[in-house]
């Protein structure tokens, strides 16, 4: 839509959510489109900054201060109320119903929404429910191969939807949340699983409200990994040359013929390591080499990507 044909809403006062409003609540949280009557002692079970709130003094109390430390006098129905600034309504919803409600979100689950992963880490860092935080980032990395092996073995297309959303949009919003909130345990995986898309489409992605840290990190680490895979490609005819001299080759004129004629042209990497995985590259460019040259440079290739796969993360400093 042109932002000509947009047109202002216009401002409404925010409601009592329907859910999250408990009679027995004890102060009202307020962001521009809800109210939610919640409890102050089961906010500060979770979070440390509302913790840290409500035990200041006339914080939460009916003489109030919102959070960003201006004075208010602000009230409903007689009841303290804290203004969360810039948080998006139904975020708060995600994070109030996950911490009443023991079904709403499962940290267990891969089905999880996008948009409540996204909410849970954005506000679980900024208001400090650190345990929210911490599993929802292990949920995140779930979702990802944390091994060569597990990178290898997935029978599956790489690019596979996340949390019910297509693979391209859920991985550029997990990594721009993940660079957001710091969540470092999290950002070489995403950096590496975002670099595997082309420029063209990487580089459309972070116009849109992405940092240029964020940006040059990952095109200079994408970089990185194209040059280091290019490498071990390069390589490969060397490991078939050592494996006729020290596998007792049993066939060395037809071997050495292979070696002088492998085409590294066709494997065509580019940034996926898979591509270069031994076994493939020996069934597609050096098939009739002999056994022993065969395993030879089979684990001579994969201890190279051993090596390659546990420098990504350097990559992407
Ligand atoms: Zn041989």
């Amino acid at each position: 839509m042109d932002v000509d044909e947009q047109h202002e809403e216009p401002t409404r006062a925010p409601e009592p959510h329907d859910i999250i409003w408990f009679s027995d609540g004890n102060v009202v949280i307020k962001t521009d489109a809800y109210l939610f009557k919640v409890h102050k002692g089961v906010l500060s079970m979770h979070s440390t900054v509302f913790k840290d709130m409500f035990e200041l003094p006339n914080v939460g109390n009916p003489v109030d201060e919102d959070i960003t430390g201006e004075k208010t006098q602000d009230l409903y129905d007689g009841l303290p109320v804290v203004a969360l600034m810039g948080d998006e309504g139904e975020h708060v919803v995600h994070l109030l119903r996950a911490i009443y409600e023991l079904r709403y979100h499962d940290f267990n689950s891969d089905e999880a929404a996008l948009g409540t992963i996204v909410a849970l880490l954005t506000l679980g860092t900024k208001y400090g429910f650190e345990e929210i935080r911490a599993n929802v980032i292990t949920q995140i990395s779930r979702q990802f191969p944390n091994s060569l092996s597990e990178y290898d073995s997935k029978d599956f297309d790489w690019y596979y939807d996340i949390f019910g959303d297509d693979h391209f949009d859920s991985r550029f919003e997990l990594l721009r949340v993940a660079y957001k909130t710091d969540a470092q345990a999290l950002l070489p995986t995403l950096y590496f699983a975002c670099s595997t898309y082309e420029v063209q489409y990487i580089v459309e992605v972070l116009r849109h409200n992405f940092s240029s840290g964020c940006t040059e990190t990952l095109v200079t680490g994408r970089e990185k990994l194209i040059q280091a895979i290019n490498d071990l490609s390069w390589d490969i005819p060397e490991y078939v040359r050592a494996g006729i001299e020290n596998s007792k080759c049993s066939a060395e004129s037809h071997c050495l013929e292979k070696y002088r004629n492998v085409r590294l042209s066709t494997l065509g990497c580019e940034v996926d390591l898979r591509c270069t995985k031994g076994s493939k590259v020996v069934d597609e460019e050096l098939a009739s080499i002999c056994s022993r040259c065969r395993s030879f440079v089979e684990r001579a290739i994969e201890k190279k990507r051993k090596i390659v796969w546990k420098k990504i993360p350097s990559f992407f400093k």
